[in-house]
């Protein structure tokens, strides 16, 4: 039997490399940072027109994912792919950045 090529070699490898020079890595990790915000913001704007186009394919484009009311002309307007109305976006940004704990433990109570 032929063991396949192991990942914690390579991730042990990976680790002293990093280490080789703390100042240098954080620079670099700073700036993948960076380049990762930016990458994900990026692909969650694609995915979001890919969604919209979709919307618009099954009939279904300008409804609110949540509470499917009609999102606002003027809001469609200036985001054409906003997939919630002002109401239920603003709920789910709140979640996820300031109650993000709260949320889970909401959700929590809820499977329970
Ligand atoms: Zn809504």
């Amino acid at each position: 039997m032929t063991k396949a090529p192991s990942i914690k070699a390579l991730g042990d490898s990976i680790r002293i490399q990093q280490f080789a020079d703390p100042a240098d890595m954080t620079q670099e990790s700073a700036e993948r940072d960076v380049a990762v915000q930016l990458l994900d913001r990026e692909s969650a704007l694609s995915r979001q027109l890919r969604a919209a186009i979709e919307r618009i394919a099954d009939g279904s484009y300008g409804l609110c994912l949540e509470c499917e009311e009609e999102i606002a002309p003027k809001r469609l307007k200036a985001i054409p792919w906003a997939e919630r109305c002002i109401g239920c976006q603003e709920k789910a940004d709140g979640s996820s950045s300031q109650r993000g704990r709260m949320s889970n433990s909401e959700d929590w109570a809820e499977a329970a």
